[in-house]
């Protein structure tokens, strides 16, 4: 009997994970990849997790990477891939598996487009037909089960008021929504220099305190954080957080916001109208700030001059390749429209109180595909690597006992 084909579309941790299951289980199992394995996490390689290695992995995948790390351990993005990811996706459970230099661009069903057997099981009588495009060549390969594992991060939103692109938002570099690398060729581009840092999550807590340890050799470097909303400081500290890492980020970067006579200045609820070039320099139109002591005041105009950007508004996951399947998504976070409501009823911001909340909130419309890993937050923040990985147990315990129903 021929294996049923299983196509995993990105070689994040999650992706790896589910490859691994898939292999025990005895699917014949492919991971597209568009860049390299682990090409999101390695896009902020120089950045340590707030979670212990412990949370972000596996035993099964432990053993495979012989990764014989403190599970306590606080890595950093790149030695997560170099210690943990490389090795399982070279490893003989998946050689040849996975294929680095494969974006998917297009899913379809081979014999049905996306407005055909609404809703019906038996949409999966056709298999999936997938484009992808490759160095040399662009290819269709099919599959029986189908997982979007390709994450959020290569997608980032803008930091223009309302969240579109303001004018001259638009021609800034990529690496403007990076977070700065200060120990590497970044260094000189922010030393000495006026920099604005806008967001409101860690991803800017983390720029604010980097680029603030500038300071120690340039003691003129200068930090303007620009955060969206009005709140009393710009990262809320969450009561009994049990992460020391994610503790230790949100206090110093509030700290730095909100004592006198540090290099950081915070305008709270700033909305970025405009962004021009003047020479090497940036001008920054904001209104709704009441420059530097954070009280809101509608309507008023400033104009900041930088030397850099650094934009940190966060990630929206690219639905387009899965566009023509029957994916039911929620309009407010482009996720799946099931875990999106999950996520809705969940009051809390701390990311660690989030349930993974079951099998039945990974299934759509559209039979024998899921949406694993941080794709299934859409914009919701609040993802953890924990969650990603209780998903995939979730599914292939689904998966293994329905067994007869994927052909
Ligand atoms: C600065 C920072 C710090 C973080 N710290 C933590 C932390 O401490 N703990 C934690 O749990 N989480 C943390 N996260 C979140 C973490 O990045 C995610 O939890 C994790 O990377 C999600 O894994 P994933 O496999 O779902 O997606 P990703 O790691 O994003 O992997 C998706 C993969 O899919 C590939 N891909 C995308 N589109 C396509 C396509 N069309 N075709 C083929 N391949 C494609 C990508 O190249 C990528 O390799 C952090 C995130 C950031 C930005």
């Amino acid at each position: 009997m021929q294996k049923t084909r299983l196509i995993i579309v990105g070689a994040g941790p999650i992706g790896l994970e589910a490859a691994l299951r898939g292999m025990r289980e005895g699917y014949d199992v492919t991971v597209l990849e568009r860049g390299s394995i682990g090409q999101g996490v390695l896009s902020w390689g120089h950045v340590r997790f707030f979670t212990p290695f412990g949370m972000n992995s596996t035993q099964l995948g432990r053993s495979i990477a012989s990764a014989e790390r403190d599970e306590d351990a606080i890595l950093s993005g790149e030695q997560f891939c170099q210690q943990y990811l490389i090795p399982i996706a070279r490893s003989q459970e998946l050689a040849g598996r996975v294929l680095e230099n494969h974006e998917v661009i297009a899913v379809s069903r081979a014999a049905y487009g996306k407005s055909k057997r609404i809703g019906r099981p038996d949409r999966s009588e056709s298999p999936f037909r997938i484009l992808t495009r490759c160095p040399h060549e662009e290819k269709i390969i099919e599959a029986d089960l189908l997982f979007d594992c390709t994450g959020f991060i290569s997608q980032h939103n803008f930091i223009g008021a309302g969240g579109i692109p303001c004018p001259g938002e638009l021609a800034l570099p990529a690496n403007a929504y990076n977070i700065p690398n200060i120990n590497g060729d970044s260094a000189a581009q922010f030393a000495g220099k006026h920099t604005l840092v806008v967001g409101s999550g860690y991803s800017a807590a983390t720029s604010v305190r980097l680029l603030s340890k500038l300071t120690k050799t340039h003691s003129d470097t200068q930090i303007v954080w620009v955060t969206r909303g009005n709140r009393p400081l710009p990262i809320p500290e969450l009561s009994a957080d049990l992460l020391p890492e994610r503790i230790q980020l949100t206090k110093a970067a509030n700290q730095l916001a909100v004592q006198p006579d540090t290099c950081v200045k915070w305008l709270a609820g700033g909305q970025i109208q405009n962004i021009a070039k003047d020479g090497e320099q940036y001008l920054i139109e904001l209104n709704n700030v009441d420059a530097f002591d954070n009280t809101a005041s509608q309507g008023r105009a400033h104009v900041l001059r930088v030397d850099n950007i650094v934009a940190n508004p966060g990630f929206r996951p690219n639905t387009n390749p899965f566009h023509e399947l029957q994916i039911h998504r929620c309009y407010a976070t482009d996720g799946p429209i099931k875990i999106a409501a999950h996520l809705l009823g969940q009051s809390s911001s701390d990311c660690l109180q989030q349930s993974a909340g079951g099998l039945e909130l990974l299934r759509n419309p559209e039979p024998n595909f899921y949406i694993v890993g941080s794709a299934s937050y859409g914009r919701d923040s609040r993802f953890l690597l924990q969650i990603g990985l209780r998903q995939i147990d979730e599914l292939f315990s689904f998966l293994t006992a329905h067994r007869n129903v994927i052909s």
